[in-house]
């Protein structure tokens, strides 16, 4: 498994960071809330465990923020508060389990076994055509064989196809695959398309296309034919 751990305490990420390495998982550690927003929207992670308290800003208006642009993955709070009033508004904030420090290693490590396991199963794999988006391995399918697909591109690709056959405007895309806070060119989603385009002819995507509705922004088609018969 791939896991965020957001701490600011050093001997406390460490800890963790060993003992879920010596699991065979592979850790990342941010010690700021700023650093951890834009990493868990970067990396598709399978779980995160997030400190309450941040130098910066705390866990539960980070987590609320991860929530309110689309993040879905696993959240485990760890917290030194233990009161239920916390952890209510914890859970309220879109966490998926709450831990109170100090906690048994082999506790925590079997909490975070069964949150990548409910993650996985809503994770659902997407067909269009005769592609298939595997969201798990973030990777699309073809008849052939499959190719990796950068988080931007698997972004924008589940978004388009989320709204098969609906026209989305380049704002709209951009702020659902960049953030609202994205300061950079419009043009990035073209770019984005273009990209998307090529792996999906590279793929083979038959009857999956990107259309270009000009001066307003994409749309994903799927010929019927082709849905759900994979060749
Ligand atoms: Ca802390």
């Amino acid at each position: 498994m791939k896991i965020l751990i957001v701490e600011d305490e050093a001997r406390m990420a460490r800890l963790l960071r060993r003992g879920l390495q010596e699991e065979g998982h592979s850790v990342d550690v941010c010690e700021t809330a700023d650093a951890a927003a834009e990493q868990a929207l970067l990396i598709s992670y399978d779980v995160i465990l997030l400190d309450w308290m941040l130098p910066d800003q705390d866990g539960v208006a980070l987590l609320r923020s991860w929530r309110q642009k689309g993040l879905r993955t696993p959240v485990l709070m760890l917290t030194a508060r233990g009161t239920t009033g916390e952890k209510v508004t914890g859970l309220r904030a879109g966490a998926d389990d709450y831990m109170a420090k100090p906690f048994d290693f082999d506790e925590l490590l079997a909490r975070i076994e069964a949150l990548a396991r409910r993650g996985g199963a809503h994770e659902r794999s997407a067909q269009l055509g005769n592609l298939t988006l595997d969201a798990r391995r973030r990777v699309l399918q073809g008849p052939d064989g499959e190719t990796p697909l950068t988080a931007r591109e698997f972004e924008l690709l589940s978004e388009l196809g989320g709204h098969r056959g609906e026209v989305l405007t380049r704002s709209k895309l951009l702020s659902c695959v960049w953030g609202t806070e994205f300061e950079g060119s419009p043009n990035v989603v073209d770019v984005y398309i273009g990209y998307l385009r090529a792996k999906i002819e590279q793929l083979r995507g038959d009857g999956v296309s990107l259309q270009t509705v000009r001066g307003i922004g994409y749309r994903l088609v799927v010929d019927a034919q082709t849905e759900g018969s994979r060749r």
